[in-house]
């Protein structure tokens, strides 16, 4: 448990760092191109983080603000399936269950300031200030909300509005990408500046500040970054360099000015959520190959969705940016609506949960409207039968397997909320881009891959914490991110209710770290 000094008195500063990739900020801090990061990781003790695994994508921050598995806090994806439906609207960010431990920090009289954690609903009612979404990849909030609710608006009359909009909609050009990364440099300035003009209102006991850049320059700029992309292009990189590098070096900046106006008697503490690498995978192929393991054939209905679906994907950005802005959840229901009698009619269909895990569901008697699997052992020998088919898959042009496991949903997490996830998640094999697969079952699947995104997640995460009795060095185990809030918990002599993570109790031992 934390030292000697009364938890009275404590103040924790919680930066967030989303999807900013360790192993590029541990290279580039050791190479002097990150200063700030490299003090801070000599001053700290820091530990590696796996994210939550198969449902990190939409899920890591949820399980990081509640310390709870997807199982649990039921928020892992943008649209997700409605338990008794074959229907998967968007989901909102109120469908989290649980209560980010700030919420619990406040409840104990703590005053709290938290601004744009992703993907975390707006804690209203709460003793302190939350700003939600003001600047982040992959918003859940349509505009930025606030509590008290007219922050929001203050901070939009005194700040603007963030100067980076849709990530996925810019122009991949190398002009639109530099575009890109101006704005994303101008959203981490701004953000810097609204974080410190929020921070010196008050003497917060706990605040939280996140920055999404890192996720957005990701995605879209991969393959400006890594020579090995099949999409590098030197004289793009010679040009303007690499627009990863640029980006944490501004969120290196960042953090330094945070890092020094908090007093040097305040917990400091960094989350780099989880990674980025190549966006190599099979997810297109997907839905082919399981309706050839299920010997159907695809409705009508739902081989016009495809169709509708790989145009619009073919569609330049420039061209959905034109297009008048079709109602999201008009789309979603048009989706649904095209896709219902063919799931109906299947054993297993492929569900929203990301690209880097694909989700599969089981058309389970009982559960589903028109369920085809028996629970008990037919439910097992159909994911058994998956399994082994889909480790079976090889990329046909090179021979070599895709697959390099399916996961089993209640091998990985239960709770509540458990039904709302897929029964099984696809972990590719990602070194090169696939064009096709085959199988002896299966035979062979082609089709590209016309995202946009060249880079993709990685699970791998890290949190540093500097404070006053916190000896530096490197943890030795690996955590979890369910185990980040319990430890800032911790530093307030408050234990988190419900956490399923735990405290690093290690902390305030120094013994078990290594410098
Ligand atoms: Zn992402
Ligand atoms: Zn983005």
């Amino acid at each position: 448990m934390p030292g000697s000094m009364s938890a009275a008195g404590r103040r924790v500063v919680v930066v967030t760092l989303d999807a900013c990739d360790r192993d590029l900020v541990l290279d580039w801090a050791r190479a002097g191109e990150l200063p700030e990061f490299a003090a801070l990781l000599g001053q700290s003790a820091r530990a590696f983080m796996c994210a939550p695994r198969a449902f990190y994508v939409g899920g890591v921050w949820p399980s990081f603000a509640t310390a709870t598995s997807a199982a649990t806090h039921g928020f892992v994806a943008f649209r997700q399936l409605v338990p008794g439906t074959y229907r998967e609207p968007l989901c909102p960010a109120e469908s989290m269950s649980g209560d980010p431990f700030w919420e619990h920090l406040a409840r104990a009289g703590r005053r709290v300031a938290v601004v744009d954690v992703p993907r975390i609903r707006v804690s209203r009612d709460l003793n302190g200030i939350h700003l939600a979404d003001w600047g982040n990849h992959d918003p859940v909030h349509p505009l930025p909300v606030s509590w008290p609710p007219p922050l929001a608006a203050e901070i939009e009359r005194r700040y603007g509005r963030s100067p980076v909009g849709d990530c996925d909609l810019v122009d991949h050009s190398a002009r639109g990408l530099s575009h890109l990364c101006d704005a994303l440099a101008a959203r981490i300035e701004t953000k810097t500046a609204i974080g410190l003009d929020l921070f010196a209102r008050e003497p917060w006991d706990l605040f939280t500040l996140g920055f999404s850049e890192s996720h957005c320059v990701g995605h879209q700029c991969w393959h400006l970054h890594d020579p090995g992309h099949a999409r590098f292009d030197p004289a793009v990189l010679a040009s303007s360099g690499d627009p990863i590098l640029r980006v944490y070096r501004a969120l290196d900046t960042a953090l330094g000015r945070i890092v020094t106006a908090a007093a040097n008697d305040t917990h400091v503490c960094v989350v780099l959520s989880h990674g980025m690498g190549s966006h190599y995978d099979a997810a297109h192929l997907l839905d082919a190959v399981l309706v050839r393991l299920d010997g159907q054939t695809p409705t009508p209905a739902a081989r016009l969705f495809h169709r509708i679906n790989k145009v619009w994907k073919r569609l330049p950005p420039g061209v959905h940016r034109l297009l008048p802005s079709l109602d999201r959840s008009a789309k979603h229901r048009i989706r649904a609506e095209l896709l219902e009698a063919d799931r109906r009619a299947r054993r297993f269909f492929p569900v929203t949960n990301s690209e880097t895990h694909p989700g599969i569901r089981i058309n389970l008697r009982g559960r589903e409207p028109a369920g085809r699997v028996e629970p008990g052992a037919e439910f097992d020998a159909v994911c058994r039968e998956i399994r082994e088919e889909l480790l079976a898959l090889v990329d046909a042009e090179r021979g070599t397997p895709v697959v390099r496991a399916v996961l089993d949903r209640r091998e990985l997490c239960d709770g509540p909320r458990a039904d709302v996830l897929p029964d099984l998640a696809i972990d590719w094999i990602r070194t090169a881009p696939v064009h096709a697969v085959r199988s002896p079952r299966v035979g062979t699947v082609r089709g590209q891959y016309h995202g946009i995104r060249s880079g993709d997640h990685r699970p791998g995460g890290m949190f540093m914490v500097r404070g006053p009795g916190i000896a530096p060095g490197q943890i030795e185990r690996e955590i979890e991110i369910l185990d980040v809030a319990p430890t800032v918990c911790a530093i307030f002599g408050s234990p988190l209710p419900g956490a399923e993570g735990h405290p690093l109790d290690e902390l305030w031992q120094g013994a078990r770290v290594r410098a």
